[in-house]
């Protein structure tokens, strides 16, 4: 903590004096927002500005240092100052403020919470209950303070509700807002998602999740009541399923936001009397809904990424990480059966002499060599060619729509490439290899199956072979 502490301090006066500036400005900008949106019946629902200070501090850490802190301070003592609160409430708001955002970072660093793996699915859910604490501690604070203000606006006669209505208020803030501020995509991935958004068609099933969102919400205008709250759930969590995740931030937010104003438009217009515990109730389902679709989005798309590696992992030698022989075979055959290709070529490739080269260096660099071998032949082939390894040292290679003078041409190409490369093991070793090539090339249809033009090529191989190595023969 120590440590923590001095690192507050050590930044340059440049970098305090940056980080002072923007942080009052968009501190101050934020606590603008919340004043300007006070009025909207009777609840200051949104105050964006802890959440927005939280969120900025873990996003970019170099902003959490004492000009940093002295800006968001600045912000709020004008902020609170302008609206015509007296000094003294204008302090322990902004303490209270300074607190639901410094207890959350503290429980971070005690617990080691690696919130920037926000997307592990388990730890935003870690997260939003830390900033629940911050936020109890908080509200604990201002009520414990601002009471004993005289003529402040909130009263010691009704401290509980006082405490519930602050609490609820701003989990709901963080809920609504830190999401946001974490999974805002960085710059290279804006730039990915616009480029997709302009060169991707848009698809049906893309647009519906967003569809249902509206119409959910839509109802929650229509037919009033208690359920309202839960109206858009199956709708959240379907685009939670779709989209990537400040998509559904970005739409639960303004979920939360709508949902919440129906309600408690609703409950004002018919119970006055009942609307502080309904207003922190329906906070508290609120915060519910919110956070549900959140972590809901996070665990389907890592657990998505975590297919896509074992699924490559299953598909790929892990050692020279071209196909293997199994799904080798499963895309061949899926290739060989589109009308569009009219012929094949494979060549059965087999380094020449390698089990020498395996007693006289060991298994090792025989492995090195492979990787090399492996990489140099990447280089030769087509984007569309199928690479595998077979066997031991045996790789195949499949070409479609080339004629034999252009599958005999690959072939050269290969040869020559790995004739003249000299591999470099380890910066201290210097192999040449040689290999052998057998090639078996049909038009398409097949007239036999796809393993008898595989069987064929082996047995060009084994001729090459047999009349010396290093060279290239053609199944007749
Ligand atoms: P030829 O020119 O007739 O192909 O001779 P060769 O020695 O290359 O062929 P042989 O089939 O006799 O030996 C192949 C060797 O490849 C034997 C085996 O130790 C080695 N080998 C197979 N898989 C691996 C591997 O993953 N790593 C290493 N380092 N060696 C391997
Ligand atoms: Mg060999
Ligand atoms: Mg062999």
């Amino acid at each position: 903590m120590q440590k923590q502490i001095r690192h507050l301090f050590i930044p340059s006066f440049k970098q305090q004096s940056y980080a002072f500036m923007l942080l009052a400005i968009v501190i101050f900008s934020c606590c603008l927002i919340g004043i300007f949106t006070r009025p909207i019946t009777f609840l200051a629902l949104l105050w964006p500005a802890n959440p927005m200070l939280l969120g900025l501090f873990l996003r970019f850490p170099k902003l959490n240092n004492i000009g940093g802190w002295l800006g968001a301070i600045t912000a709020y003592v004008i902020a609170d100052l302008i609206t015509g609160n007296s000094f003294e409430v204008t302090l322990y708001l902004t303490l209270s403020n300074l607190i639901s955002v410094s207890v959350p970072l503290i429980l971070i660093y005690l617990t080691k919470l690696d919130y920037r793996n926000y997307n592990q699915g388990f730890s935003f859910l870690y997260l939003f209950a830390i900033c629940v604490a911050g936020c109890m501690l908080s509200a604990i604070f201002a009520v414990q303070s601002i009471t004993h203000v005289p003529n402040s606006f909130m009263s010691s006669d009704r401290i509980w509700t006082e405490f519930g209505m602050w609490w609820t208020g701003e989990i709901v803030n963080f809920i609504t807002f830190l999401p946001l501020i974490l999974t805002f995509p960085k710059k290279d991935e804006r730039q990915k998602w616009i480029f997709e958004l302009f060169t991707q068609p848009l698809k049906t099933s893309d647009i519906l999740p967003f569809i249902a969102i509206i119409v959910s919400v839509a109802f929650t205008h229509i037919f009033f009541g208690p359920g309202a709250l839960l109206y858009p759930l199956a709708a959240l969590v379907w685009a939670a399923l779709s989209y990537r995740l400040f998509s559904v931030a970005l739409i639960n937010s303004i979920v939360c936001m709508v949902t919440y104003h129906s309600l408690t438009y609703f409950y004002l217009s018919s119970s006055s009397d009942a609307f502080l515990s309904t207003t922190i109730s329906i906070r508290i389902g609120l915060c519910m809904l919110g956070i549900a679709p959140l972590v809901l989005c996070a665990i389907s798309q890592n657990r998505q990424k975590l297919f896509h590696q074992v699924l490559d992992y299953a598909n790929h030698d892990s050692l020279t990480n071209t196909l293997n022989r199994r799904y080798f075979l499963e895309q061949s055959q899926l290739l060989i059966q589109q009308p569009q290709h009219k012929t094949i070529s494979v060549l059965m490739i087999d380094l020449d002499h390698f089990k020498q080269m395996n007693d006289k260096y060991g298994h090792h660099v025989g492995d090195l060599v492979l990787q090399q071998f492996a990489r140099i032949v990447k280089q030769k082939i087509g984007p569309h060619d199928l690479f595998s390894r077979v066997g031991g040292e045996e790789f195949t290679v499949l070409t479609l729509n080339a004629s034999l003078t252009q599958t005999f041409e690959l072939a050269e190409r290969i040869h020559q490439a790995i004739e003249t490369a000299t591999l470099n093991i380890e910066d201290h070793l210097q192999i040449k290899i040689t290999i052998s090539i057998g090639i078996a090339h049909q038009t398409l249809p097949l007239s036999g199956t796809l393993q008898q033009m595989i069987v064929r090529a082996d047995q060009a191989l084994y001729s090459a072979k047999a009349q010396g190595r290093n060279q290239i023969i053609l199944s007749t």
